[in-house]
């Protein structure tokens, strides 16, 4: 991640942690790893996510009842409250890994304020033990929840008040926004980022972040998506993160493109009423806005023939 260009870690999946094994890891096993993260992540941040279990990503230790609907189920946060126990293991091993870097906390799956008062909690009453234990932590770590679920983004004005940051789970939110699948190739061409409802979902959530003054950041995939980056950065995002490999060329893009002409294109396709319409209309200006700088030599492999390989150590 550091050698593509990374500055800090926006997405660190803590699920994977506790996957492909037949028991719970431990707090020590846990702090390893946070610490791990968050010491290579300096001088950046490290956001690390807490337990998104459930859904489509299943421990085998875990016998949850079957459910009919399970990726609208017992997921995430939901799980973590309703399983404090396992939960609080996580939080105590994330508050002792906080003394060796900028550690940021970050909850999946908020569809309403209560469950972001009791994570916030939970986490209180682990800070007071660890104290009580002698153990060293940061004295701030900065609180923040996934905007994944059209209701958090709808009502992101009254969440902003409870954390210090935003991040726009493009993946879920897509996939809860559109009602498709996001792994079922039967809908797969449904799923569409730049579908004016996510526009207008992402700019509320921009815009109640700028009047509150809580940092907003964009992971899931549309944060590395070549197309989508005009849309983003014009609709106010500056803090974005994406599997590393995207990153070269994703910087390449940023340094070329000017805010204005996105803000100005922003404008443009918020008239505009079908995905399809808002995808030509921003693959022409974009191709507009690169011919003459250092990306005009990637318009053929991102608009024209994706067959062709972009060479990301050019880039770096
Ligand atoms: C997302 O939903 O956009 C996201 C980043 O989380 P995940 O892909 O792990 O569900
Ligand atoms: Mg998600």
């Amino acid at each position: 991640v550091v050698e593509h260009g990374a500055e800090g870690v926006g997405l660190y999946r803590t699920e994977f942690l506790y996957m492909n094994r037949s028991s719970l890891p431990t707090e020590d096993e846990q702090y390893s790893a946070y610490r791990a993260v968050i010491e290579n992540a300096l001088p950046g941040n490290a956001t690390i996510r807490t337990l998104d279990l459930g859904g489509d990503k299943l421990a085998d230790f875990i016998t949850v009842e079957s459910e009919e609907n399970p990726v609208m189920g017992l997921r995430a946060v939901r799980f973590c409250l309703t399983h404090p126990e396992i939960f609080r293991v996580q939080a105590r091993a994330l508050l002792r890994a906080s003394i060796h870097g900028q550690l940021r906390v970050m909850v999946p799956l908020i569809s309403r304020l209560d469950e972001i008062r009791a994570m916030k909690a939970i986490f209180r009453q682990c800070r007071n033990e660890l104290a009580a234990e002698g153990v060293a932590m940061a004295n701030n770590v900065p609180f923040g929840i996934m905007i994944e679920v059209p209701s958090a983004a709808l009502t992101a004005q009254h969440l902003a008040r409870e954390v210090d940051f935003f991040s726009i789970g493009t993946n879920d939110l897509i996939q809860y926004t559109l009602a498709v699948d996001r792994g079922n190739p039967h809908v797969a061409r449904l799923y569409a980022p730049l579908h004016p409802a996510m526009l207008s979902l992402i700019s509320i959530v921009c815009g109640a972040a700028r009047s509150t003054g809580v940092d907003v950041a964009m992971c899931g995939e549309m944060a590395g998506d070549p197309l989508c980056l005009p849309i983003v950065l014009g609709l106010g995002l500056k803090n974005l993160s994406m599997n590393a490999t995207s990153i070269p060329l994703v910087k390449a893009m940023v340094r070329s493109l000017s805010i204005e002409a996105c803000e100005k294109l922003v404008n443009e396709i918020l008239e505009m009423n079908t995905a399809e319409s808002i995808e030509d209309c921003v693959r022409w200006r974009l191709r507009e806005m690169l011919v003459g700088t250092p990306c005009e030599p990637m318009l053929q492999a991102l608009f024209e023939d994706p067959s062709v390989a972009i060479d990301a150590e050019d880039l770096l």
